[in-house]
């Protein structure tokens, strides 16, 4: 089954492919023209906003996951607007370290949520996955994209980027997801 994933990150499509390994899913990019306006107030809407525009300019079934990180001690921020925290990945985590200097309370979840619409942009099913941990006080670690070098996880020691893929995408909010997404869609 081919399904179009609203995305333009690669770092997501490939972590999309990797959790969805040996199903008989082949994940595609959208057509072209796809240009979401991401004005929605949750993670949620904001899947939704996605999804339907992949089906708008694909004329297929789309899945599409908005994800972010929620810290406790900003109220939940930057979550919906993590990817425009600050202008580069990197001035992203030196915002998010400097601003939590002052805090003990470094709680922090990643969440994900994915909306699944038919080729007429109608939602047919619906997911949220999170991973829970905290930021650490400086980063570290290759792997993985965004704020993983500064994102500790929760009873492991280790920042999500010094996880392997393998070991990110099985407690991973993304993994977490759309794990729920290929059990529905092998129930169709
Ligand atoms: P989106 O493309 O609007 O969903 O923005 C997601 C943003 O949240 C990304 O640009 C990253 O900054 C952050 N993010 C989401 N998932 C992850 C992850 O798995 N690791 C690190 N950062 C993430």
């Amino acid at each position: 089954m081919k399904i179009v994933f609203a995305t333009g990150n690669p770092h997501k499509l490939k972590e999309i492919k990797e959790i969805a390994g040996d199903t008989d899913i082949e994940f595609v990019l959208p057509a072209e023209g796809f240009n979401p306006v991401e004005n929605g107030s949750t993670f949620e809407e904001n899947s939704f906003i996605k999804a339907k525009e992949a089906a708008r300019v694909s004329g297929m079934m789309s899945l599409a996951d908005d994800s972010g990180l929620c810290v406790e001690a900003l109220d939940g921020g930057p979550g919906i607007y993590s990817a425009r925290y600050a202008e580069t990945p990197q001035k992203r985590i030196d915002k998010l370290l400097n601003t939590l200097t002052p805090f003990k309370d470094r709680r922090a979840k990643f969440v994900c949520a994915m909306t699944l619409v038919d080729s007429e942009g109608n939602k047919i099913f619906s997911a949220t996955g999170e991973c829970h941990g905290e930021i650490a006080k400086k980063q570290s670690g290759t792997g993985g994209f965004g704020y993983d070098p500064v994102f500790i996880v929760e009873n492991s020691g280790k920042t999500m980027a010094e996880l392997s893929e393998n070991e990110k995408n099985l407690i991973s909010h993304r993994g977490r997801a759309l794990r729920e997404v290929l059990k529905y869609l092998s129930s169709l």
